[in-house]
């Protein structure tokens, strides 16, 4: 036997095969992941998480509303939590209260930075807090939203309404529930009016974000929270 000639013997060989395996293993495994994250990044973007302030106030509602408008759904009650979210949900009840516990848990300046990047839908108490001037009493903000904002503006004796309008989401008129609501006296220029009662707005965009003086999480409609979350899963 030539001792010069390659060493193309058998245990060569089955080295060479099974270094070509791992390899083509590896490939196989890189492409799965690849997948497996481009499929992941696909769900997210039709089924976006979306955080609902749970302070106070109705965020259970607006949790099963988010669900049916086909998102994922997350309680927030810590700022940590804020890095999991692609948009966010900030519920009605009384805005004072909510304001002091930003407050107490250092969440407001959180929200103030969350809110500057991703999209945030604000629902009565919630679009108090958005605003860029509150009045009745006058009372911090997040400073938001281009608008002035008068708390509890329809008075005692109708605090709670229902009322149907036309809106910017399609042709069916829009149910409207108002409890104690805010009204928006003013909008900046670079927001956007959906709906108005009255000849006030009542649901307004600015860019991602989103206000509402009403309840849409109390309506059997979802015209509202979809249009909330197609906005969500285009800045995903
Ligand atoms: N009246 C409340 C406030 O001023 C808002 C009411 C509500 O969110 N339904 O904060």
């Amino acid at each position: 036997m030539d001792p010069d000639a390659p060493m193309l013997d058998d245990d060569f060989l089955a080295l060479c095969g099974e270094r070509n395996r791992r390899f083509v293993e590896e490939l196989r495994a890189d492409e799965a992941k690849k997948l497996e994250a481009e499929a992941l990044a696909e769900h997210r973007k039709k089924h976006p998480r979306i955080g609902v302030l749970a302070i106070q106030g109705n965020y259970a509602a607006h949790a099963a509303a988010l669900v049916e408008a086909g998102a994922e759904p997350h309680e927030i009650r810590k700022a940590e939590e804020l890095a999991h979210i692609d948009g966010l949900v900030l519920p009605g009840g009384e805005s004072t209260t909510i304001l002091k516990f930003l407050e107490k848990r250092d969440l407001f300046d959180a929200l103030q930075e969350f809110c500057g990047t991703k999209p945030v839908f604000g629902t009565c108490a919630g679009a108090i807090l958005l605003a860029r001037e509150v009045r009745n009493p006058a009372q911090r903000s997040l400073g938001l939203l281009d608008a002035v904002v008068e708390r509890n503006a329809y008075g005692r004796q109708i605090d709670s309404s229902i009322v149907t309008a036309p809106s910017s989401l399609g042709p069916e008129p829009l149910e409207m529930v108002f409890i104690r609501a805010p009204r928006i006296l003013s909008v900046g220029p670079h927001v956007e009016i959906l709906a108005s009662r009255d000849g006030f707005p009542t649901l307004v965009r600015q860019g991602s974000i989103l206000a509402a003086t009403f309840h849409p999480e109390l309506s059997g409609d979802r015209r509202v929270h979809k249009y909330f979350v197609e906005l969500v899963s285009a800045s995903t």
